[in-house]
């Protein structure tokens, strides 16, 4: 990908994130993994891009010289009283709550006269206001390319220097993204999550990905610049953001930038189209204006005609006169006596990843060419409208990952809760009970930290076996994060579920886990309560069945605890 349009992506991620969150407040889990996605994207590259605007351009960024070696860059504190900055801060920080709501974020950039790093703001009072330059989660976030995630339970020390002290439950976790400027870092954003299963596998690809292409954009994002010179433009590109109403489908995507292009620039016909899988014609998608002389058939050849010149040349075509000039070419069909006399064209190209996705063509019956800021301006467009048509393609691949766990093919935490939820709302109507699990292994970090993390995963994934050859196909069955399985047994009585519980328990228990020539053996530990009798609300359900699951911990593990048993047991 070229810069431009590389930055490009990035902002429209953005956009589309902010977009989605207005337009489809009622989407499920599906969505916010894109939104998650492009609003990380968006995130860093808002932040970069308002660096880079209201500081590099403006001067009010330098770097020291003496911290080159470790690549650390220092900015000056100006920028930060910028009120556009003040506002992008505010934007980033709503975004990660509308992603998870229980998402706390906070943005430290460092300061190198007090050596260490200030915070400029966060959503949670919890953030300290400066962390030591040596803090080591600082340290890694600043030096690593990709995100970095810590444990709370694995960094005690420095967590505590970063976060307000209080009590902590051990799962929570940060995420941590270098902010660079010019292969430099000088700063990062932390998301802290309350529970490390929150940020699920998908969340974490999504992440690496962010990783790469925001450190191929630090390196060259100056070409974005070059391509919004100038202010009309850089203004006209922010009444896009405004204006674009993203829907999920091409043609909704295709009218806003049909209306986009009609309030910006003056023609008489326009058309939108993509090209066949033959590479050979070009199926007109959208056309505006003057359409009675379109081809009947709605696809015309690329190859002798005008339509399909910035295909075959790859590149923006902005003529007057063109039949003079392309005396060869016909509008759309050879031999064509089109009663419609276009004079003046305008065509671009519409790459996605710098193949041919499509062409934007406006035209003029006078001759009247289309000036410099038209071109500008189009080309701008089309590179929009490329990412918005990627977004739209790569939200359908989404949709289609974001139900199941990658490692093991259990449902995700997010679909757990949404399915839960459902079995809940089903069990309310037809009177059944439900039994809620909650599993939970047993030493598991012991695993990684001896026989490192392939083993860790051969476990869960074994594990995971385990409780599908043991539950009927109506059952639930989730990953509900690291190490930790939950279950919803439907319409089963707390006797059966009982059976099923201890069964799982006593299959990992009997299990002879060999990989690579490595025999172990585990145990997991377990906790079940019941709807109704419990409660009737998940999160109810849920964290009695996670304290009946500690209470088998504190017995030793390899169990399974039922919700009553421990509050009698608490009880004497
Ligand atoms: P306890 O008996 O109290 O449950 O102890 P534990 O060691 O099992 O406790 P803990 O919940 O702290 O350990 C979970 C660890 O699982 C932490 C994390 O590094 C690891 N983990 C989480 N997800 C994965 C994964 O996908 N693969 C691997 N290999 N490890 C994971
Ligand atoms: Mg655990
Ligand atoms: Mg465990």
């Amino acid at each position: 990908m070229d810069n431009q349009y590389r930055s490009t992506f990035i902002f429209i991620g953005f956009c589309l994130a902010v977009l989605l969150l207005i337009f489809l407040p009622d989407a499920g889990y599906t969505v916010n993994l894109i939104i998650r996605g492009s609003a990380i994207m968006g995130l860093v590259y808002a932040v970069y891009f308002y660096y880079h605007y209201l500081g590099l351009a403006s001067g009010h960024v330098h770097y020291s010289e003496q911290d080159d070696s470790n690549k650390i860059g220092i900015l000056s504190d100006e920028i930060f009283t910028q009120t556009h900055y003040t506002a992008l801060q505010d934007i980033i920080f709503s975004m990660v709550k509308s992603m998870n709501n229980a998402f706390e974020s906070g943005i430290y950039i460092i300061n190198p006269k007090i050596q260490n790093f200030e915070l400029q703001k966060s959503t949670s009072s919890e953030f300290l206001e400066q962390i030591d330059i040596n803090n080591t989660i600082a340290i890694k976030c600043i030096n690593q390319k990709t995100t970095a995630t810590f444990y709370q339970k694995d960094h005690t020390t420095p967590w505590q220097e970063i976060f307000a002290g209080q009590t902590w439950r051990g799962s929570e976790c940060v995420v941590g993204q270098a902010i660079r400027f010019k292969d430099k870092s000088v700063g990062f954003i932390l998301v802290r999550s309350e529970h490390f299963s929150d940020i699920d596998p998908n969340d974490l690809m999504l992440f690496e990905y962010l990783g790469d292409i925001v450190s191929l954009f630090m390196e060259e994002l100056n070409s974005l610049e070059e391509s919004i010179d100038n202010n009309q433009n850089k203004s006209r590109l922010l009444d896009l953001i405004s204006e674009l109403n993203f829907k999920q489908d091409e043609p909704a995507v295709l009218n806003t930038f049909r209306n986009l292009i009609r309030s910006f620039i003056d023609y008489d016909c326009l058309t939108i189209s993509s090209l066949n899988e033959n590479h050979m014609q070009a199926n007109i998608k959208l056309a505006d204006g003057i359409q009675a002389h379109l081809p009947s058939e709605n696809s015309f050849n690329i190859h002798g005609t005008i339509h399909g010149l910035p295909y075959n040349e790859k590149k923006t075509i902005n003529v007057m006169n063109w039949s003079k000039r392309y005396s060869n070419l016909s509008r759309f069909k050879a031999g064509d006596t089109d009663e419609y006399r276009s004079d003046s064209v305008l065509g671009v190209p519409i790459l996605i990843e710098k193949d041919i996705w499509g062409c934007i063509i406006i035209e003029r019956s006078r001759s009247v060419r289309f000036s410099k800021d038209d071109e500008t301006l189009l080309i701008l467009i089309a590179r929009i409208l490329g990412a918005a048509i990627f977004w739209v393609n790569e939200y359908q691949k989404i949709y289609q990952n974001a139900i199941r766990d990658g490692l093991t093919g259990l449902l995700n935490h997010k679909t757990f809760m949404e399915r839960a939820s459902d079995e809940i709302q089903r069990a309310r109507r037809f009177q059944h009970d439900l039994v809620f699990l909650m599993y939970d292994l047993d030493k598991f970090k012991r695993v990684n930290d001896t026989l490192g993390h392939p083993y860790g995963d051969y476990v869960i994934e074994t594990t995971a076996q385990i409780m599908k050859d043991n539950v009927r196909t109506i059952d639930v069955v989730a990953r509900y994060g690291g190490e930790e399985f939950a279950i919803v047994l439907v319409n089963t009585t707390q006797e059966m579920a009982m059976v099923v519980a201890q069964r799982i328990v006593d299959n990992i228990a009997n299990h002879e886990f060999s990989m690579d020539g490595t025999d172990i053996n585990m145990t997991i530990s377990s906790g079940l309560c019941e709807y109704p009798k419990d409660s009737e609300e998940l999160s109810d359900l849920i964290s009695f069945a996670d304290i009946s699951l500690y209470s088998t911990k504190k017995r030793g593990g390899n169990g399974v605890t039922i919700y009553q048993d421990e509050e009698e047991t608490l009880g004497t």
